[in-house]
């Protein structure tokens, strides 16, 4: 029997070493690859090899709003949970963020494992357009209005909506009125979600 996280790759983020150890350990019973980093700063060089990241809210320095927003920047984001001691109605900088999923600490190693396999099936699940509508985006510039997402990934207006609606509930982009990139109308567009997180 194949364990329930066999081959997924997990790039744990906490600060407490005892944490750090008990999940790495834990998670790899499941038959996950652990990566574990101490800090944001550290984490940030393996996130091209994780498939999910689980990060701690609450570090010295960089926290893991910090890491979400370093994450969300980059041309293909990886879904981020977060554990955290408060509880989001205490704390709205938690509530405002977007990550995947948001757990209260102490987290047992049962329910993270599971957290993991929900959040990527529905990451696996994004359809074929939907990668290709990631790849499209970029960070820097303005987003897409579904005319124009339609043209450049040559498919029907609706697939491209769904590929955005498939974005923005995992996520990975937000909608709002702005110029498009390709045909400068204001429209409704779709852009890569980035750090909106504006002290
Ligand atoms: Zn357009």
């Amino acid at each position: 029997m194949t364990e329930p996280l066999t081959g997924i790759r997990v790039l744990i983020v906490e600060d407490h070493a005892d944490t750090r150890d008990m999940l790495q350990q834990s998670l790899t019973a499941e038959g996950a690859v652990v990566i574990a980093a101490a800090t944001a700063r550290d984490a940030l060089v393996d996130i091209p090899n994780a498939d999910v990241v689980v990060t701690d809210l609450a570090m010295p320095n960089n926290d893991g709003i910090w890491l979400l927003n370093e994450i969300n920047a980059l041309l293909r984001p990886v879904p981020v949970i977060v554990m955290s001691g408060f509880h989001e109605s205490q704390h709205a900088q938690l509530r405002a963020a977007p990550f995947i999923r948001k757990l209260l600490k102490p987290v047992e190693p049962r329910d993270l494992s599971r957290v993991i396999r929900e959040v990527l099936r529905g990451v696996t699940v994004r359809s074929e357009q939907s990668v290709l509508l990631l790849g499209l985006l970029k960070p820097e510039s303005e987003g897409l209005c579904i005319e124009c997402v339609s043209v450049l990934l040559r498919c029907s207006p609706a697939e491209s909506l769904k590929a955005t609606k498939e974005l923005i509930s995992n996520g990975y982009a937000i909608g709002e009125r702005g110029p498009c990139a390709r045909c400068f109308e204001n429209r409704l567009v779709t852009c890569l979600r980035r750090s909106w997180w504006k002290l």
